[in-house]
């Protein structure tokens, strides 16, 4: 992989051309060094005003709306195209702004390519239906695009929450204005360069950066939108769902997760380390989807303790960028804030009576890491196992039942996912079946693709993104009824 050079500074990008910031620049850390790495144009309203006007201009124009959708989808794919053939640059700039090891980088593109590739193949999938009202009538329905799709991006997957709602909104023929993540925005500068070479009209696509309560204030109560799609916390959710209520415009909600996995005795130990491994520590468990929660029988509680502290002490923890290969091992924390935030949660867990089996301390290094760390005595009314962490930090909780065991599951102000390992079928069902959670894994954490639903029950929000179903959020129905003479 050859070395690329950062910019010291990157613009946003709207209507076609790259722009200062209203509200100047931002300073963007290296989360592996805790060392300045760039500098990011930072959005004010009247810019968020820009961007939105050039996303009307562009909607109205119908150049994307009245294009036939293969030709849409043609483009949607070049997006992806053009990430997958800049991945080493693309991936070098990721992992030095959000600390993840190298190979998770490259993981991130490929996933956002793979949106770009499953949304474009859906472009020509999208039909209406005829609906029959007797010999006098001729009736039908269509799929109409909203029109300007304002999208709100978290910084712990920065290109992949961007890449999951532009590409649908794209292919129904949507416009998008895309507000990216303080923490982590500069390689959303590719996106930039993808749309340019793919094609995309002037005012398609439109990026910038700038701080919540500003710019993403001002878009997400923007007069001038057709849809909010918010990706982060349940506060920041809150205060979007009621912006775009004013609006009387519909809003897409992916917040938060407690997510609890159901260990039962008879679980194939191997397997549910493995899971273990990326539920809780795939990008230092920085994931609204985490295995946070591991409820585990008494039969076999002491064993897999054990194990997962193994696991998590063979985890080799460092700057992301000298971790290039798929492995055991693990990168910083987004920001010295949100470790802070992890570690205190942590110190609550002990002072409520929790136990810390292993982990629990910033490492003594620039940069912000976490141990890896397993708590272990975890009772479900503690501070600990309500709260999410948003960081590399299992809870591992004891229970004697099946029935226990969903009555921990499911009390959680969440519902985003939950999983149950067991090599009995018939349980795994019952329990798919009894979990408040949008989706289920069963022997395999994080199992589906971008081809299946996400998303939330309870707190974690409303609405789905990833399969056929995101379609729905980027459209409008119309019927259509003809009178025959
Ligand atoms: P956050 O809510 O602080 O910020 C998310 C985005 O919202 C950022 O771009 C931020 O600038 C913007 N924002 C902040 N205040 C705003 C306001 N008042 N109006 C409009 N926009 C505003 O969340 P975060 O800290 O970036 O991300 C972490 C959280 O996101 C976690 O709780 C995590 O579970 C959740 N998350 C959920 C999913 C999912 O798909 N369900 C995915 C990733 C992250």
């Amino acid at each position: 992989m050859a070395t690329f050079e950062t910019q010291s500074y990157y613009r946003n990008y709207i209507d076609g051309r790259f722009v200062d910031g209203g509200a100047g620049r931002l300073v963007v850390d290296n989360p592996g060094t805790g060392k300045p790495l760039a500098e990011q144009a930072i959005a004010d309203a009247r810019d968020v005003d820009a961007a939105v006007a050039a996303a009307r201009r562009c909607h109205a124009s119908g150049v994307l709306s009245g294009m036939r959708p293969v030709e849409r989808g043609r483009m949607v794919r070049a997006m992806g195209d053009y990430l997958l053939a800049h991945i080493d640059e693309i991936a070098q700039l990721l992992t030095l702004e959000a600390g993840k090891p190298l190979w998770e980088s490259v993981m991130e593109i490929e996933g956002a390519a793979r949106y770009f590739e499953y949304y474009g193949n859906q472009a020509e999938t999208l039909e209406g239906r005829s609906i029959p009202l007797g010999d006098s009538y001729y009736d039908f329905t269509t799929y109409e695009p909203r029109g300007v799709s304002a999208q709100i991006i978290p910084w712990n997957y920065p290109l992949e929450m961007t890449a999951r709602g532009m590409a649908a909104a794209l292919t129904t023929g949507n416009t998008v204005v895309i507000k990216s993540p303080e923490l982590d925005p500069l390689s959303h500068y590719y996106y930039a360069l993808a749309a340019e070479a793919a094609g995309f009209p002037e005012g398609a696509i439109n990026i910038l950066c700038g701080h919540g309560h500003e710019a993403g204030a001002a878009l997400s109560a923007h007069r001038d939108i057709d849809q909010v799609v918010f990706t982060g916390s349940v506060p920041t959710g809150i205060a979007i769902a009621t912006a775009a209520a004013q609006n009387v415009v519909p809003c897409v909600l992916e917040l938060g997760g407690k997510s609890a996995a159901i260990v039962h005795a008879d679980a194939d130990l191997d397997n549910l380390l493995d899971s273990v491994r990326w539920g809780i520590y795939f990008n230092a468990g920085q994931v609204c989807s985490a295995m946070s929660r591991l409820l585990v029988h008494r039969d076999i509680h002491d064993r897999v303790l054990e194990a997962v502290v193994a696991l998590a002490q063979s985890l080799s923890v460092g700057p992301g960028i000298e971790r290039p290969e798929f492995g055991a091992n693990m990168g910083a924390m987004i920001s010295d804030g949100q470790r802070a935030r992890a570690a205190t949660l942590l110190a609550e867990a002990q002072s409520e009576g929790a136990t810390i089996a292993s982990g629990g301390e910033a490492l003594d290094r620039d940069g912000y890491f976490l141990a890896p760390t397993i708590l272990s005595g975890v009772e479900r009314s503690m501070t600990v196992a309500q709260t999410e962490i948003f960081g590399p930090a299992l809870s591992v909780i004891a229970f004697d039942s099946e029935q226990e065991a969903i009555e921990i599951a499911n009390d959680s102000p969440y519902g985003l996912v939950g999983g149950v390992f067991t090599q009995d079928v018939d349980r795994a069902m019952r329990m798919a079946q009894s979990v408040n959670a949008g989706q289920i894994f069963i022997n395999e954490w994080f199992a589906g693709g971008v081809e299946t639903p996400f998303g939330g029950f309870k707190k974690s929000g409303y609405g789905r993104e990833k399969g056929r179903e995101a379609l729905m959020n980027y459209v409008q129905t119309k019927n259509i009824g003809i009178r025959i003479g």
